[in-house]
């Protein structure tokens, strides 16, 4: 199981907010490379697909309300230790509890609309990057 990719997605407020640029910049510059990235707006079944495991959570429709309320980017990210790397960079689910400097502290409003998301695990971003990109999507050069 390789652990060197994750897969990321700048969630509809992170878009709607005008924040993308200053969001991939900061993933740039911590060392992620950037290996596939899309816009789309995700229909209810792709985002109750990927939110699957929350079905019977009382958040889960708020969530899918949320995550299909406008276009997003889900992109594959390319580190050493991705998913942790990551999970690090990005902070705790709720903003107000993330440390200082990652990215839901400094830009997300409440723990639903929280900017962006992370794999948890390398076998969850396998699949995650499967269900975005297929292994096709991702561009040889970047393989
Ligand atoms: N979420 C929510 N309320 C909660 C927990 C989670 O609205 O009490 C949303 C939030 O957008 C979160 C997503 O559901 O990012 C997935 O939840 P998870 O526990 O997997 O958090 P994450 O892995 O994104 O930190
Ligand atoms: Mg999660």
């Amino acid at each position: 199981m390789r652990n060197d990719r994750t897969l990321s997605i700048l969630k509809p407020d992170c878009v709607r907010r005008g924040l993308t640029g200053e969001v991939l910049r900061k993933i740039e510059i911590t060392g992620f490379k950037v290996c596939a990235l899309q816009m789309i707006k995700l229909t209810r079944a792709h985002a109750e697909g990927f939110y699957e495991v929350h079905r019977d959570r009382p958040f889960f429709s708020d969530l899918i309300d949320f995550m299909t309320s406008g276009p997003c980017v889900p992109m594959v990210l390319e580190k050493k230790d991705a998913v942790e790397s990551f999970r690090k960079l990005i902070g705790t689910t709720d903003p107000a509890e993330a440390a200082k400097g990652t990215i839901r502290r400094l830009y997300a409003e409440n723990k639903g609309e929280n900017i962006v998301h992370g794999s948890d695990s390398p076998e969850n971003a396998q699949k995650e990057i499967a269900y975005f990109f297929g292994e096709s999507g991702i561009p040889a050069d970047a393989a």
